[in-house]
């Protein structure tokens, strides 16, 4: 496949668009922060994976995870035709499950929200999930995620996210 644009412009694009907020982690941030409790961090360098939003006192995590980029594999998540960056995203992945290991060792709560579960491919507002994530942080519940395809579920034991199996 080829580019339209040479290989250096082509990665300065990519890393942008995955180092800055994306509009949905931005929402979920605002509904998060009406809904309480209020998180301390947000992208905290403190810790494994620069976490979205921590709660320090409650020790949870909440991560708003493009479907591209973390490889959630649902239906509105096209995987790249091109090696390299088939490899790229594969790398994210590997990073991803490394990081939250080492956060759930450390003693932390992990709740995924995917991008495919909100607006505009979703149908859950962020309000919603930010209810949903208010009885979590404050509750006891495992590791969860939520997605389209899955709605609602545990974070499986390993880390693995769910989709890996139909590889
Ligand atoms: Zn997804």
């Amino acid at each position: 496949m080829t580019d339209v644009v040479d290989k250096e412009t082509r990665s300065r694009i990519m890393s942008s668009i995955k180092g800055k907020d994306t509009k949905g982690e931005v929402f979920l941030g605002r509904a998060l922060w009406k809904v309480g409790p209020r998180y301390n961090r947000r992208n905290y360098s403190g810790l494994p994976g620069k976490p979205d939003f921590v709660y320090l006192g409650l020790r949870a995590i909440v991560m708003f995870n493009g479907c591209f980029w973390h490889k959630h594999q649902c239906r509105i998540c096209k995987q790249p035709a091109s090696r390299k960056w088939k490899e790229k995203i594969d790398a994210n992945r590997d990073r991803d499950r490394r990081n939250l290991k080492k956060l759930e060792e450390a003693g932390w709560r992990i709740f995924i929200v995917w991008e495919c579960a909100v607006p505009p491919k979703g149908k859950a507002s962020y309000e919603e999930v930010a209810g949903i994530i208010r009885g979590w942080v404050l509750g006891d519940a495992p590791n969860m995620q939520f997605s389209a395809s899955d709605g609602l579920i545990e974070l499986p034991a390993e880390l693995e996210f769910q989709g890996d199996s139909r590889e």
